[in-house]
């Protein structure tokens, strides 16, 4: 199923998340912006909404000042950019 992310990055804010889930997405959570794969952005099945899921979390966590979500920083990247990391959703 097409979709407008790339599979490698979290789709709400660009995380390069591969290398900690070991290739899939499931139940896990993003540790940069906090999403709940498989839980938040269910959306009944729907490819769409689940589009507007992502957008919705993307918006919130902007306003909210882009933080780190996962409590303990092991997850971060040295020197980590949320404006730099936002741009790998652009990268299609
Ligand atoms: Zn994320």
């Amino acid at each position: 199923m097409a979709t407008e992310y790339r599979d490698n990055f979290c789709p709400v804010c660009g995380y390069d998340i591969m290398p900690h889930f070991k290739g899939h997405f499931a139940d896990e959570i993003c540790p940069s912006c906090g999403i709940q794969f498989n839980y938040e952005d269910t959306a009944g099945g729907s490819e769409e909404m689940r589009k507007g899921v992502y957008l919705e979390w993307r918006l919130k966590w902007i306003k909210d000042g882009k933080k780190w979500f996962y409590k303990d920083d092991a997850l971060k990247p040295e020197n980590w950019n949320p404006d730099e990391q936002l741009k790998n959703l652009l990268k299609n």
